[in-house]
């Protein structure tokens, strides 16, 4: 199966009120300012490092009562370094162009992981911690103390001297094999060659042109996003098709088999050291979701919500391919995107390809802005002839009320030996009054180029905004006294409910007409296309949800027992035939080498489609006619994103909708395609 998330799609037309604005702080000069090489890059991050080991020292070696000011605004300072220490590692691991830069900083995410482990279980920390007087404290900074002594038990700081070495030594040996997997999956990059140039039929002019055969006569598609995805869902050949996804699937396999078994076997240590029975139930103790049982319950319940939409759908898809093939009884996964877009036009009479003429790259990275601009009440300018770590890298300042609140980088396209998904990774936290939260976008959309004009698809710009989404929640609730609870701090479970619910922006006829014109004529896109466009959008729904409950299904898996237990494969395969109506490609069940999420969220998959769940409950709390009328989008910023992470998540979602998240808004937007325009679930049904 393609590890992709289809979303829903968008546009609408917004003012930018364009403030006088201050000047950035001399004191925070942009992140590459000094166009660092490997010596200086790791001369700073040993800084960093050392400030962490000194604000440590200070607070073990205070004498008397512990108070907010001589042990908290300590260890928030060290928070605060190790954060920013292992950021800027973790990103340059993932997108510096010079290979050797980027083997030394995956050195380095080692070495503050191992430093970030170490204090994890600093005895002494904790006990200082755990002493706090908090009587005068404020409620944030109470229920800062009262998260992270949670972590440091999740962590094991109050087990004996011999069990928390051999949680430092796991811990460490797990950091080493999450990037290992992780590199795996960049460095994995398979080519396709292609010699019968038909079999290239059906796919955009810009690709062909883009797409010249090379010196040896054939034409190279690489697994890069922008190049296998338009022919998996415009190619009219079934066997490129199928070999495109066979070359996506296995591109991290076998390299990663075995580093995913010790990854299994080293968290299922951890857990059991613990007192759990699980990594699931272990890594679940510090979210929203709380244990494993709960895990596999929102999987039940997503599979009931989906099953009967997703019968529907894959009826029209069936008699879509009956059309050519009549005695076809069932569709292949390397099928369905191509089959899903033959429906979209013959029963919705929408050509996704008709839309991208209206949708090159620079239009639509102006169109976010100007939507996030009117919809968080800020502004957007662009620092020009910044350093950066490579030229095509964007710096752009967000003003809010005159005042610079943070700054944020765009590298948006691919390049050899960059992470190859899309991504907003944090890259300073922001703590009000004495640093700016920074961020960058980490994207593979296409490159606009002299000859091209990087045209997207429906769902890169869906990608777009939802990677925004992450960009404005670290930015907006960067503004917290401390670095613990500063932007996306909070539950890790919830991170991905702002983002999906930027995604429904795209949805918005009045969003869309505001930017996406015509790259040759300058013409908006058509009212009637954008309606054609969203009902047709909305085909599938229900089978993206049951991919996606796949995918948390095998995160879960692999994760729940004992890891002897567990065969990869065999998981992929029964969690595919169990929830999904697609037949396998036998070399599909390798996907979970090339899995990313395996490494950095484990067990957590489901977050996406739990988020999902919140983030159309909160979409429906705007006004449908006007997404940006009356006071919600104040509302939604000032209690579901500036909190950051100072208040429990279902305390943020319950100070929005007024109750906790239901199921009801979810399950509207999945159905839409079967409905009546008209229908609308009353927002605030308990
Ligand atoms: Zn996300």
């Amino acid at each position: 199966m393609i590890m992709k998330t289809l979303g829903p799609m968008i546009a609408s037309l917004l003012l930018v009120a364009r403030v006088a604005a201050q000047a950035p702080p001399k004191s925070q000069p942009p992140i590459w300012s000094a166009k660092p090489d490997v010596a200086a890059f790791e001369a700073a991050e040993n800084d960093r490092l050392a400030s962490v080991q000194h604000a440590v020292e200070q607070i073990v070696a205070v004498k008397g009562a512990r108070t907010v000011d001589n042990t908290l605004a300590l260890f928030d300072e060290a928070t605060r370094q190790l954060n920013a220490a292992y950021y800027l590692a973790s990103t340059m691991e993932q997108v510096h162009p010079d290979p050797t830069f980027r083997d030394h900083a995956s050195a380095m995410v080692r070495k503050a992981s191992a430093v970030q482990t170490a204090l994890s279980l600093n005895r002494d920390v904790f006990d200082a911690l755990a002493g706090l007087d908090l009587s005068g404290a404020d409620a944030a900074t109470r229920y800062y103390v009262h998260r992270q002594l949670l972590e440091f038990r999740l962590a094991g700081v109050d087990k004996d001297d011999a069990t928390r070495a051999r949680l430092k030594k796991l811990n460490d040996q797990l950091t080493n094999d999450q990037s290992m997997f992780e590199r795996n999956i960049a460095d994995g990059q398979n080519t396709i060659e292609v010699a019968d140039a038909s079999e290239l039929d059906g796919l955009p002019q810009d690709y062909l042109e883009s797409h010249n055969p090379g010196a040896d006569g054939k034409i190279h598609i690489t697994t890069n996003y922008p190049d296998i995805f338009p022919p998996l869902k415009y190619s009219k050949s079934d066997a490129l098709r199928r070999r495109l996804e066979v070359a996506f699937d296995t591109r991290a396999y076998p390299k990663n088999r075995d580093v995913l078994k010790d990854m299994m076997r080293t968290r299922y240590k951890i857990a059991t050291l613990l007192g759990y029975s699980s990594w699931a139930d272990y890594y679940a103790a510090d979210k929203m979701i709380r244990n494993g049982k709960s895990i596999a319950d929102f999987i039940q319940q997503l599979d009931a919500a989906a099953r009967p939409s997703m019968e529907r759908e894959f009826a029209l898809l069936l008699a879509q391919k009956q059309k050519t093939h009549p005695e076809a009884k069932e569709i292949w996964d390397y099928e369905h995107a191509y089959l899903t877009e033959l429906v979209r036009r013959s029963k919705y009479d929408f050509d996704s390809q008709a839309v991208r003429p209206y949708l090159p790259y620079p239009r639509v990275k102006q169109g976010i802005l100007d939507t996030a601009a009117a919809l968080f009440h800020v502004s957007f300018r662009q620092e020009l002839n910044v350093p950066s770590w490579d030229p095509s890298v964007e710096t752009w300042d967000v003003i809010d009320g005159g005042k610079m609140v943070g700054r944020f980088y765009l590298d948006m396209h691919p390049r050899p030996g960059k992470y190859s998904h899309d991504e907003m990774a944090p890259l300073l936290d922001g703590i009000r009054g004495k640093q700016l939260p920074e961020a960058v976008l980490v994207c593979n959309l296409p490159a606009p180029t002299a000859t091209d004009p990087g045209l997207m698809d429906y769902d890169d710009v869906v990608t777009f905004f939802h990677e925004f989404g992450h960009l404005m929640h670290h930015i907006l609730g960067g503004q917290q006294q401390w670095a613990g609870i500063s932007g996306i701090s909070m539950e890790q479970d919830f991170v991905e409910a702002p983002s999906q619910m930027l995604e429904e922006w795209m949805h918005s006829p009045q969003v869309l007409a505001s930017f996406a014109r015509n790259y040759k004529t300058g013409e908006p896109i058509p009212s009637e296309l954008v309606a054609r466009m969203n009902r047709a959008s909305a085909f599938g729904r229900a089978s993206d949800v049951a991919a996606q409950d796949t995918y948390t299904a095998i995160s879960y898996d692999m994760y729940k027992s004992k890891p002897e237990d567990v065969d990869p494969n065999a998981v992929c395969l029964s969690e595919m035939r169990r929830l999904n109506l697609l037949s396998v490609t036998p070399e599909s069940t390798d996907m979970y080498a090339a899995f990313d999420h395996l490494a950095g969220y484990s067990s957590a998959y489901y977050t996406y489609m739990w988020d999902k769940v919140i983030a159309e409950d909160f979409f429906l709390q705007f006004d449908q006619k006007d997404l940006f009328a009356g006071d919600t989008p104040a509302r939604y910023r000032h209690l579901v994103l500036e909190p950051g992470g100072s208040e429990s998540a279902s305390d943020l979602v319950k100070n929005f909708l007024g109750r906790p998240q239901n199921t009801a808004a979810f399950q509207h937007w999945m159905d839409e395609e079967f409905r009546s325009p008209s229908t609308s679930p009353s927002p605030s049904a308990q």
